[in-house]
């Protein structure tokens, strides 16, 4: 796909400004006219309503974000060069910030935030796990498939293209091997000293949650000898963590069986004591208040809710899921206990959840400080020019 762009669109008049400030896309809205009737996925010239030229990007025909910048320069030709210098800037990243012992599965490209709008790329060990949510992506897929490779030296790469967001592009799910045939099932890792096994190709994302990597360590510095509470576990990586920290008991809890399956065989993967766990499938919901009426006391409570709002149009209905979560939590802490509390909802923003955190403290009834602040591991680097980037976000607060 290595040709001169002929679509051109044209936006309305001060709808420059975001892309003036590198903001990677255009929406429907800001549109006056697209011009040369370009395909999906096709390199198109944007330019300002007086004609002065602002990128290159990707259109994508369906979707709200019609155009995902790919450059602001008007220089640079979208091709396979282009590519393999994103993408090699992108891995030093992680060469420079993410020490090979810590890991071996990391975010090796975390879309717009490494210049690649729609592209992730997780690497498992000697597995590749590439994710496509744009046409944009899908139109290079060959290209981005066959840099990986030739970048990292890794032959395997497995396809993941099975994100919600692909519906809103018209673009069908798309699973399977694109390099190097079928990857193993699982796929074993190793992060910070610990084993875990990965499905690539069911598991959630792309396998695991590589974001909560750093947090995994910095929330079990404080499990040594406490009651934990896991909520929302998936495969136990906060509870392996947690043990290997030497917690004294955790109880996991989850509502999806073969998460909790995976999460007890994490536990004796790694040697670990299975009479120091409980495990719960359940909802959380359900289980916080049942933990209630038991009157059960726990020292490190850790709530890593799925996604309540990816926009922040469910920002209000979000926003009462993590009150009543937390409510609940903080009512189940001993004195001086910890919540480390999560919230990867890119429809609610730091500020709006530790309001909602400080809101469910108060009704609680406990006087609450925070003590840390969390956010997605470095290998998911959040560019400034786009702060929908920073979809993570975690507070550990502790009870007075
Ligand atoms: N902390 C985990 C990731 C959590 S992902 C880690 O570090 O790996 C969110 C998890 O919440 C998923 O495993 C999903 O099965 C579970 N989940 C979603 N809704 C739930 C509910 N209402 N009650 C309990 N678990 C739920």
């Amino acid at each position: 796909m290595e040709r001169t762009p002929t679509g051109r669109v044209i936006v309305k008049p001060g709808r420059e400004k975001s892309l003036l400030r590198r903001h990677p896309w255009v929406f429907s809205g800001a549109i006056a006219r697209v011009e040369a009737n370009p395909g999906a996925g096709e390199t198109v010239e944007i330019r300002s309503a007086d004609g002065a030229f602002l990128g290159w990007g990707a259109f994508s025909p369906l979707s709200q974000i019609r155009v995902r910048i790919w450059s602001f320069d008007r220089e640079e030709p979208i091709d396979a060069g282009f590519f393999r210098r994103r993408l090699s800037a992108a891995l030093a990243l992680r060469r420079d910030l993410v020490p090979a012992e810590e890991t071996d599965a990391l975010r090796l490209v975390h879309g717009e935030s490494d210049g690649l709008p729609g592209v992730v790329a997780d690497r498992y060990g000697d597995t590749l796990v590439l994710q496509l949510g744009s046409c944009g992506a899908e139109a290079w897929r060959e290209c981005l498939a066959e840099q990986l490779v030739a970048l990292t030296g890794t032959a395997r790469v497995f396809e993941r293209s099975d994100g919600e967001v692909r519906a809103l592009e018209g673009l069908a799910p798309r699973v399977g091997p694109l390099r190097g045939g079928e990857p193993p099932v699982p796929v074993l890792i190793r992060e910070h000293g610990l084993a875990y096994r990965v499905d690539v190709r069911r598991g959630h994302k792309t396998g695991f949650y590589l974001d909560q990597r750093v947090n995994r360590v910095r929330v079990a510095r404080h499990a040594s000898g406490r009651r934990v509470l896991n909520g929302f576990c998936y495969t136990g990586a906060f509870t392996v963590a947690a043990l290997a920290a030497g917690a004294e008991t955790v109880l996991s809890i989850d509502s999806s069986a073969p998460a909790l399956e995976e999460a007890r065989a994490h536990v004796a993967l790694n040697g670990l004591d299975p009479s120091r766990c409980e495990w719960w499938d359940a909802d959380m919901f359900q289980a916080l208040r049942r933990l209630r009426d038991e009157s059960r006391r726990f020292d490190l409570i850790v709530l890593d809710p799925p996604k309540f709002a990816p926009t922040a149009a469910q920002a209000p209905q979000a926003a009462r899921g993590y009150k009543d979560l937390n409510w609940l939590a903080f009512r189940l802490l001993a004195p001086g206990g910890l919540l480390a509390t999560f919230s990867c909802s890119g429809g609610v923003d730091e500020a709006l959840f530790q309001k909602i955190v400080a809101g469910a403290a108060l009704d609680a009834g406990v006087e609450a400080c925070i003590v840390e602040r969390y956010a997605a591991a470095p290998d998911h680097p959040v560019a400034l020019n786009f702060p929908e980037g920073a979809y993570l976000k975690g507070l550990l607060c502790r009870i007075g």
